[in-house]
């Protein structure tokens, strides 16, 4: 009988594993998988202020520094904010994870598919038949989960496609807001300026890709195709008995970027500290869900952004593109912010209650100082 049983070693199951471990847990750390982080499937971005949540110094996972962000409206008119944005080695990272985990003792099965899991006993029944047993299990296992699907839960998502392809050195990401080509919006460029490439991806499917890259005028070779889904909204419930949900498993990735390595350490980070009290017998159950709701990184408030983003025509975004053209933000800080309301507000035709989300997110993150 193990302690925890977790179920993923992507980002948030492997820093889970290693949290319970370090804190004197015996765990069982499993993935389908016989190498993790392949393929790629992430842009490979990560604001700097993100990365302490993983609680590791830097490896050689960390390939590079960007230092704007762009956004581009469909007329092409764009601002920049600055920040520190880390591009990773994904494969790398994921495998620096998972060597921690193993190194502060949890027990790493790779190749074992899990089927099914049974909350209320903590049984985990693998592919191959075997049967494990733990005081409590984590679902780490991405959008797909079973886990959750053991728990009557089914994660909504959105596919993402995306390729690698070559890149001159860049200092900016870009996003593109642009409603002809997906109705619920983005597209970027990632550059990766080690390899020479950059990962140019969409929230939708190849085709829309493709349209993205002609409409656009993006020029280079792929190298690679990749893509994924992504979580579209918190799961209704993240934990049933013994069994709670973390990272993409438990649709914490933010819907309005995309961005879902934060939310994994995060929710590892909660959920590994409320199974923790429950082993040390602290506390009746796994006080896990309520703590995790409280949590910013699963507020409702990204969807609805993203929802007030989708509903805006194109029209009303090249207004608003024209209106904030050219502006540089020195950062996300409330110092720098106002402006970027104003200026983008203020230009006549908008109707500004459409904005609240949008603004309200934009104010979340810079209390917070940072996005992910
Ligand atoms: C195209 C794309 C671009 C993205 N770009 C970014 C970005 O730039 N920055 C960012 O922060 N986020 C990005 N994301 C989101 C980010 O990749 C995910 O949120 C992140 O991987 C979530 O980590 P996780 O550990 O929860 O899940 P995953 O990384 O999906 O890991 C789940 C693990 O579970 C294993 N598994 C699955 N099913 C089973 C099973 N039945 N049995 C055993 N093991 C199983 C898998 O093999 C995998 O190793 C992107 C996503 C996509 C699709």
């Amino acid at each position: 009988m193990y302690s925890a049983a977790v179920v993923g070693a992507g980002p948030a199951g492997s820093t889970a594993a290693r949290f319970l471990s370090e804190k004197g847990h015996e765990v069982i750390l499993i993935d389908r998988k016989e190498v993790v982080g392949v393929p790629k499937q992430c842009a490979e971005g990560l604001f700097a202020g993100c990365l302490p949540e993983f609680t590791t110094a830097s490896g050689d996972f960390l390939t590079g520094k960007i230092r704007y962000l762009q956004v581009v409206f469909p007329n092409q008119a764009s601002y920049r904010v600055r920040c520190d944005l880390l591009m990773l080695d994904r494969p790398k990272f994921d495998q620096h994870l998972l060597m921690l985990a193993e190194g502060s003792g949890a027990q790493v099965a790779l190749g074992q598919k899990v089927e099914r899991v049974r909350p209320e006993s903590g049984e985990v029944f693998l592919s191959g038949g075997e049967v494990i047993r733990a005081e409590a299990i984590v679902g780490a296992d991405g959008p797909a989960s079973r886990v959750a699907k053991s728990m009557g839960e089914r994660n909504r998502v959105v596919p993402a496609a995306q390729v690698e392809m070559t890149w001159p050195e860049d200092d900016a990401i870009y996003a593109y807001i642009d409603h002809d080509l997906h109705n619920s919006y983005s597209c970027w460029i990632f550059p990766k300026n080690e390899r020479g490439t950059a990962n140019v991806g969409c929230f939708g499917t190849f085709p829309t890709l493709e349209r993205f890259i002609s409409k656009y005028k993006i020029k280079g070779e792929v190298v690679e195709k990749n893509g994924g889904s992504i979580p579209l909204g918190v799961a209704a419930r993240l934990q049933k008995g013994r069994a709670v949900l973390i990272g993409d498993a438990g649709g914490l990735t933010n819907p309005f970027t995309g961005g879902g390595l934060y939310p994994a350490a995060r929710s590892a980070r909660i959920a590994a500290d409320a199974i923790d009290r429950f082993l040390r017998s602290e506390t009746k159950g796994i006080e896990y869900e309520a703590r995790m709701r409280r949590d910013f990184v699963a507020s409702g408030l990204h969807l609805k952004a993203r929802d007030a983003l989708a509903a805006l025509s194109n029209e009303e975004l090249c207004r608003l593109g024209t209106a904030m053209d050219g502006l540089v933000f020195p950062g996300l800080r409330l110092s720098a912010s106002p402006l970027l309301v104003y200026r983008g507000l203020r230009h006549p035709g908008i109707a500004r209650p459409k904005y609240a989300p949008l603004l309200k997110l934009l104010f979340r993150y810079c209390l917070a100082g940072k996005v992910w």
